[in-house]
């Protein structure tokens, strides 16, 4: 059975931020080190940026801490950049919005004087850059003397920015008697050498990095336009190619996922399962031992949910629809794959979603390889209103090639024109053979 947040001791304070948040799975990152950090022990956690490290710190810092109304903070977290303290605070009023614990962020480039004031106030939880922080200390607004924990989220950043005599100023300050949290992407020698100095008895919690690097990752991805012909050509590649075996299907919205889920219920029955926040907790559960089982072939989630779940050997990620967010695209696709094998991320893209498609690749500085759909899929006129091409009406349209570059509808006609890249299936079968080869890891 996958670990829930339900199965971590948290209250119900905690519990209720995360269910409005929609997060149900624990990152691996935050299932390992909850109880690790619940013990009291001093910890070095080795994960990078998207792997949910801030909340694996967070939720059992907030859930070990009482009610106090003293005006001195009891934790303080370290980050390198103003953005990053911003951020930092964000999740941490998302998790205490049923909670009287006061929070706030100092850095530099802020109001001076706003964020005396706020510190004078009072506060629980400061989250600060390291030379704004020590500015306060040293005008007699901040007292340091209250610290219970102390995080170092990036240290390594915080390290390759120079920021070392601050950070020892700060443990001159703050009691002896305290647990240490530190976060970072790597372990260099000069972490080692901070951990050595100053905090000798830690515990090491490690993940894999998030999700398969890019480059081990075969992009495709169709012109599709509009929901029935999506499906069309989902049932087509599930039909006739059994490569796809375990495949993770994206979508942007509840309403889409239920809809799918229905429709291809009827197409494909008993092969598919679907997981979003407003399923019933133990379907959901079941939903995902099914998938992870293999007794079901293909699970269709959103963004959120998903960011959470374990899944292993997943052999195929279908975005049934672009995200918005090109970040979402990363990590969507990044769920494919394992360690050592290549995984296939297929994307459907409709004319709407063209627009998202080239972001994407802006980021990725990539193109993804556009592939014909097959002829024996049908391709329907019927649009959604969130489909529709701008130029509607023009019923050639799915037909015209395009002038410049870009792809038009792969309609039957304009498949044979297209450059055979061999299919997913000799794609896949190409980066089998491939395998082995040295690639280099992202981040
Ligand atoms: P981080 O690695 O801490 O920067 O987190 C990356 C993103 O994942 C943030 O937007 C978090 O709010 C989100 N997140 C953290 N934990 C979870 C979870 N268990 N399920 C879904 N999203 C999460």
């Amino acid at each position: 059975m996958p670990i829930t947040f339900q199965d971590l001791n948290l209250n119900k304070a905690l519990l209720q931020a995360l269910e409005d948040l929609e997060y149900e799975f624990p990152t691996p990152i935050q299932d390992k080190s909850f109880s690790v950090v619940m013990s009291g022990a001093n910890v070095i956690g080795i994960a990078q940026t998207g792997t949910g490290k801030t909340f694996a710190y967070l939720l059992p810092i907030l859930r070990m801490l009482t009610y106090s109304s003293q005006r001195h903070p009891r934790v303080l977290i370290l980050a390198p950049t103003h953005e990053l303290t911003i951020q930092i605070l964000e999740e941490v009023q998302k998790l205490t919005k049923y909670t009287s614990i006061r929070s706030l962020a100092v850095f530099g480039g802020g109001n001076i004087n706003k964020q005396k004031q706020s510190v004078y106030d009072g506060c629980d939880v400061v989250v600060a850059t390291p030379g704004r922080l020590m500015d306060l200390v040293m005008d007699g607004m901040l007292s340091l003397k209250s610290i219970q924990k102390l995080v170092i989220d990036e240290v390594d950043e915080m390290l390759s920015l120079g920021f070392k005599p601050q950070i020892v100023s700060i443990l001159e300050k703050i009691p002896e008697k305290r647990q240490n949290l530190m976060f970072s992407a790597t372990l260099s020698p000069d972490i080692q050498n901070l951990i050595d100095t100053f905090f000798p008895v830690v515990q090491l919690i490690e993940v894999a990095p998030h999700g398969t690097p890019l480059d081990q990752i075969i992009q495709q991805a169709y012109h599709v336009p509009n929901f029935n012909t999506k499906v069309n050509l989902l049932s087509n590649l599930l039909t006739r190619n059994d490569e796809l075996a375990k495949v993770l299907i994206f979508v942007g919205t509840k309403k889409l996922a239920d809809r799918l889920f229905e429709t291809m219920e009827l197409k494909l029955p008993g092969i598919f399962a679907v997981i979003h926040s407003n399923k019933a907790h133990n379907t959901r559960l079941n939903a995902l031992d099914k998938f992870e089982s293999g007794e079901i072939r293909a699970l269709i989630a959103t963004d959120v949910m998903a960011r959470g779940m374990d899944i292993q050997e997943v052999t195929h990620v279908i975005n049934f629809d672009l995200p918005q967010q090109s970040s979402d695209y990363i990590h969507r696709i990044g769920r494919t794959g394992r360690a050592d094998r290549r995984g296939v991320a297929i994307s459907f893209i409709n004319e709407m979603e063209r627009e998202f498609q080239h972001h994407i690749e802006t980021l990725m500085d990539k193109t993804i390889p556009m592939f014909p759909i097959p002829e024996s899929v049908e391709i329907s006129m019927i649009f959604g209103a969130d489909e529709k091409p701008e130029f509607k009406g023009n019923v050639n349209y799915l037909k015209a090639p395009t002038s410049k570059g870009g792809l038009a509808f792969h309609s039957k006609s304009a498949k044979n024109s297209k450059v055979n890249l061999g299919g997913p299936g000799k794609q896949m079968r190409d980066a089998k053979k491939s395998k082995g080869k040295k690639s280099h890891r992202r981040g």
